[in-house]
């Protein structure tokens, strides 16, 4: 008989913790936290994450969110937006969010402020950048970054926590090193100007350990915790 496999959530958070790099020299660094992608799976698949210690979980797509929440209320999960955000979704996010990822213009950033639902806990924010400057991509330049923090900064019902990115998925993840290594710029000059910024997003299934050893202090993981997407 062959031994059991390991179960992903496990395992994954082994190969996390095997990529997290002593800081030498500075404070301990904080555990690198782990974003569970659920978008096309069930919210049993989810339920099931749940049950082994996950809390925190990602989706793209707002209406598919709203269902999984409201049918995993009991369970007090943390629901964090990664797609893409249109305006007229930003009422919708903004009461089932706990965090959006996602917020690349000023638009979106006085839309969510308003609709945050009143007596909530701050929305907390991450400002999706296009760090390699792709002309089809979602994100803001990277020089549009202080403009966009201060917006959001400015606004009590939002709560700046960092950056998110999504490098171009070069066949060699080495390749995605320097985009890494860039957002980690950017962050610690963000860190170093607002108080509540502490969250660098990056890394997914198949580059996550390059992302923690560029400094990643949150990964976004799909595939590899719950297989394939149907
Ligand atoms: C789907 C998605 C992920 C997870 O991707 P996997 O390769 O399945 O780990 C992470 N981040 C974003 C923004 C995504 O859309």
């Amino acid at each position: 008989m062959s031994p059991e496999p390991e179960p992903p959530l496990a395992s994954l958070r082994l190969r996390i913790a095997q990529a997290t790099p002593p800081d030498v020299g500075h404070a301990a660094r904080a555990p690198v936290r782990l974003l569970a992608v659920s978008k096309l799976q069930p919210a049993s698949a989810v339920a099931a994450l749940a049950a082994q210690g996950q809390t925190a979980f990602g989706e793209n797509y707002v209406q598919e969110a709203m269902a999984k929440r409201a049918e995993l209320a009991a369970l007090g999960l943390e629901w964090h937006l990664i797609g893409p955000l249109q305006s007229n979704k930003c009422r919708d996010a903004a009461a089932t969010f706990d965090w959006v990822q996602s917020v690349d213009r000023t638009k979106l950033v006085g839309l969510l402020a308003r609709h945050r639902p009143a007596g909530a806990a701050p929305l907390n924010v991450l400002l999706q950048v296009n760090v390699e400057g792709e002309a089809s991509k979602a994100g803001c330049a990277p020089e549009a970054v202080d403009a966009l923090a201060a917006a959001v900064a400015a606004e009590p019902a939002l709560r700046l926590r960092g950056l998110m990115a999504i490098p171009v998925p070069h066949a060699d993840v080495e390749q995605r090193r320097p985009a890494f290594r860039a957002m980690r710029a950017l962050f610690e000059r963000l860190r170093a100007r607002y108080a509540d910024v502490d969250t660098l997003s990056m890394g997914m299934s198949d580059d996550f350990a390059v992302a923690i050893e560029e400094g990643a202090t949150m990964v976004r993981v799909g595939t590899a915790l719950f297989g394939a997407r149907g």
